[in-house]
C-alpha cells in the first residue's frame, strides 16, 4: 500500500456492519511447492524501480500456468489466459517494495539516505541493511547515538533526515571503493518466518504477499482445468509505493475491461491503533473489501455474491476520494475500467515483520478465483444500460 494516497485518505472510516457468515470453510489452497515459491520470492530484494529479478522469479513460478507473458519497459510483468480474447480481465498487485537509496556520502564515510517509497525512519536505527552496488551487495548498519550519551529530556527521534549508515569505511574513498555512490538502492535482509504455524512474517509482504496470491490463483485455474470465457491478465505492477506508476503504465497498455486489485490495509487491532481514524480491521477474519468511488458496485456485488456463495467472511472499508492503491490507477485509467479491490489485512505495515494471517492469504486466493469464475465474456458492469 502506497503512502502518498493513504497519508491524503485520512477520513477512511469502517463502515460498522461487518458481515460475518458461518466460520470460513475455504479449502486450503497453499501447497508445500507454493510456500517454498512464496519463501524465495519474499527474500529476494525487489526495491521500487529495480524490480526486475523478482519480477524473474515470479514470472518461472507462473509460466506452467499461463499461455504467453508481456514484459513492460519499466518491468511490469503479466502473465496472459487466452491471449486472443477480447474482452480482457485483470488481477493484480504490485511486486515493489520500500526500500532507501544512498543520497550523501560524508568525507569521514558515513552514509545518509533518502526514501525510496515510504520507508519507516522510526524502526531504522539498529538494523542491518544491504547496499545494491555493481560491485555485489555491501552490508551496513543503521548507528544510532548509545543510550547513556543521550539526555532523556530531549531525545533526538529518528528521522529520515538524521538517520546514517555505517558500512565499516572511515573515508569517503572507502566507501566509493566497495563500490557505494550516490543513487545506490538498499533494503533489510530480514527473512521470511512462520509465528505460530499460520502467521507469516516478513519484510515487504506489502505487496509481494499480493504478487504470490494472483500466481495461485492462476496455479488454481490451471489445475482445476478451469477454462474461462475471457482473457485473464494476471498483472505483477512495479513502482506502487512511490505512487501507483507502474499501475499507471499498464493499464494504459491493456486497456482490459476489468480489474479486481489486490494489496494490503491494516489490521488495527494491535495497539496504539486508532479505530476511529482508520477503521476496524482484524487479519484472521477474512478478505477486507472497499467500497469507494474507485470502486464499480457492480463489480463489487459480484466479488460479494462469491465471498457468500463459497462461504468466505470478508470485512469491509470504505475508502474516501483514495484507495491508496493500484485500484486507483486501474478505475481512473483507459477511459475507466471496471475496478474492484480486495485487500489481505497486514500488521506493521513498512516494518520488516509485516505480519499477515494465512486463512486470510488463502481467503483472498480463494475469493478472486471464485470471483472470476462468475464473471462472463463481455459481461456489462454498467449502472445504465
Ligand atoms: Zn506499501
Amino acid at each position: 500500500m502506497c503512502l502518498l494516497h493513504s497519508e491524503i485518505n485520512s477520513d477512511k472510516m469502517a463502515k460498522t456492519d461487518k458481515t460475518k457468515s458461518a466460520k470460513a470453510t475455504a479449502p486450503k489452497v497453499l501447497t508445500d511447492n507454493s510456500m517454498k515459491f512464496l519463501e524465495k520470492y519474499l527474500n529476494n530484494p525487489s526495491p521500487t524501480g529495480f524490480e526486475s529479478v523478482g519480477q524473474k522469479i515470479w514470472l518461472e513460478y507462473m509460466k506452467p500456468y499461463i499461455d504467453d507473458y508481456i514484459v513492460d519497459t519499466y518491468g511490469t510483468a503479466v502473465g496472459i489466459i487466452n491471449p486472443d480474447a477480447e474482452f480482457k480481465v485483470v488481477i493484480e498487485a504490485h511486486a515493489d517494495e520500500i526500500s532507501w537509496f544512498v543520497h550523501y556520502i560524508t568525507d569521514d564515510g558515513m552514509i545518509y539516505v533518502k526514501r525510496n517509497g515510504g520507508s519507516d525512519h522510526q524502526i531504522a536505527p539498529s538494523k542491518r541493511v544491504i547496499i545494491h552496488t555493481d560491485k555485489g551487495p555491501v552490508t551496513a548498519v543503521f548507528g544510532w547515538p548509545a543510550i547513556h550519551v543521550r539526555k532523556s529530556e530531549k531525545e533526538h527521534t529518528p528521522k529520515s533526515t538524521n538517520i546514517w549508515l555505517d558500512c565499516g569505511a572511515r573515508s569517503k574513498k572507502e566507501v566509493e571503493e566497495m563500490g557505494v555512490h550516490v543513487g545506490c538502492v538498499i533494503t533489510y535482509p530480514d527473512e521470511f518466518i512462520i509465528l505460530n504455524n499460520d502467521h507469516f512474517v516478513g519484510r515487504a509482504l506489502d505487496n509481494r504477499i499480493g504478487g504470490f496470491m494472483i500466481a495461485e490463483v492462476a496455479r488454481m485455474l490451471k489445475e482445476n482445468k478451469k477454462k474461462l470465457p475471457f482473457g485473464l491478465y494476471i498483472v505483477n505492477s512495479v513502482q506502487e509505493e512511490i505512487g501507483l506508476r507502474g499501475a499507471e503504465m499498464i493499464v494504459e497498455r491493456l486497456r482490459p475491461n476489468v480489474a479486481i486489485v489486490t494489496d494490503v490495509c491494516h489490521d488495527t487491532t494491535t495497539p496504539m491503533m486508532n479505530k476511529l481514524e482508520q477503521g476496524d480491521f482484524k487479519s484472521g477474519d477474512g478478505p477486507v473489501l472497499s467500497y469507494a468511488p474507485a470502486v464499480q458496485n457492480n463489480l463489487l456485488k459480484l466479488i460479494i455474491g462469491a465471498a457468500k456463495d463459497n462461504k468466505i467472511d470478508f470485512q469491509r472499508m470504505a475508502a474516501s476520494r483514495y484507495t491508496g492503491t493500484d485500484t486507483d490507477a486501474f478505475a481512473f485509467g483507459a477511459g475507466g475500467v471496471a475496478s474492484a479491490l480486495i485487500s489481505l489485512p497486514l500488521r506493521y505495515m513498512h516494518t520488516t515483520v509485516e505480519m499477515v494471517h494465512r486463512n486470510d492469504v488463502e481467503s483472498v486466493i480463494q475469493l478472486i478465483y471464485q470471483s472470476l469464475l462468475k464473471i462472463e465474456n463481455n459481461h456489462d458492469f454498467r449502472y445504465i444500460k
